[in-house]
């Protein structure tokens, strides 16, 4: 079993920076911002960080990068200057991965903000379709994070994210990301393993498992169904150990990256504990079913 590990990185001093520190603490992948992450523009990476970034991560032990985008980006935003902007964020935030090689960008739906959810589904797709179409020649996966629900997001439902992907002309462009604590916050119930396992069928059968190209690894403040995204140290929030459990032993999901957004600090030494404990639940082989 040789499960990808990591957590979201800092890209403090340049985003290189931040291949240097997931390399010292080990690990096999990391996610990061590409630029800052409350601002709509910021200048575009420099031919030294891009070459800087290339050849640490060429020499390091991180086999799996995703790029996390700004949180400004909303992809349904109700106002249209907002819209176009998020749009533009976007297709920059596309194109920086692949200044930097790295094939995944994740990102959250969009918040309808009161136009409903058949509507915000509407315009998501829409948008990455134009975003695609102004990004012809780019090997950059768009990636759809899973999301708690809170207030009026989508992607809280395995349902919406299918729905989004079947109006995108491109679906090949297209792949999805689970974050543990926003699904369980979203009702579905992954601490019981009876309930873990008709979660994962549900995700296959509606959007694929094929589909899945990364996990975000965070237990959560709140208790199942409460909608609201608080991320906690694996084991000490409602998930608990018991879910990781049901995660790192199940085989389908054994060649997916994992990578924490659990709290830390500049050292983001909390990570190597999460990480430990995350592998002390690997059963050995004989015990799993
Ligand atoms: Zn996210
Ligand atoms: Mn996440
Ligand atoms: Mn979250």
């Amino acid at each position: 079993m040789n499960h990808l590990l990591g957590a979201h990185t800092s890209i403090a001093g340049g985003v290189d920076k931040a291949v240097d520190l997931a390399n010292k603490l080990g690990f096999a992948a990391m996610q990061i911002f590409s630029k800052n992450n409350n601002r709509w523009n910021t200048k575009p990476l420099s031919e030294e960080e891009i070459n800087s970034f290339k050849t640490k991560l060429e020499k390091s032990k991180i086999k799996f990068v995703v790029v996390h985008d700004s949180y400004l980006i909303n992809l349904c935003a109700a106002d249209k200057s907002i819209l176009k902007k998020s749009r533009e964020a976007f297709i920059d935030e596309l194109f920086r991965c692949g200044q930097l090689g790295v094939k995944y960008l994740n990102f959250h739906p969009g918040a309808h903000g009161g136009k409903g959810e058949e509507e915000g589904i509407k315009v998501i797709a829409e948008s990455l379709n134009i975003i695609h179409e102004n990004t012809p020649n780019l090997n950059v996966s768009s990636m759809l994070e899973l999301t708690a629900g809170q207030g009026t997001a989508i992607g809280c439902r395995f349902e919406q994210i299918k729905n989004i992907i079947d109006l995108v002309d491109d679906k090949q462009r297209m792949s999805v990301c689970i974050d543990t604590s926003h699904i369980f916050a979203a009702g579905y119930d992954i601490k019981t393993r009876a309930n873990y396992k008709k979660v994962i069928k549900e995700f296959d059968d509606i959007i694929g498992l094929a589909k899945l190209k990364c996990i975000h690894m965070n237990d959560s403040k709140k208790p199942l169904g409460s909608r609201v995204d608080r991320h906690e140290h694996i084991g000490k929030g409602f998930i608990g150990k018991e879910g990781f459990s049901n995660i790192m032993n199940d085989k389908k999901l054994e060649h997916v990256p994992k990578i924490l957004e659990t709290p830390k600090g500049k050292k983001q030494l909390e990570d190597k504990k999460n990480i430990r404990t995350l592998k002390s639940l690997i059963q050995k082989r004989q015990n799993r079913n």
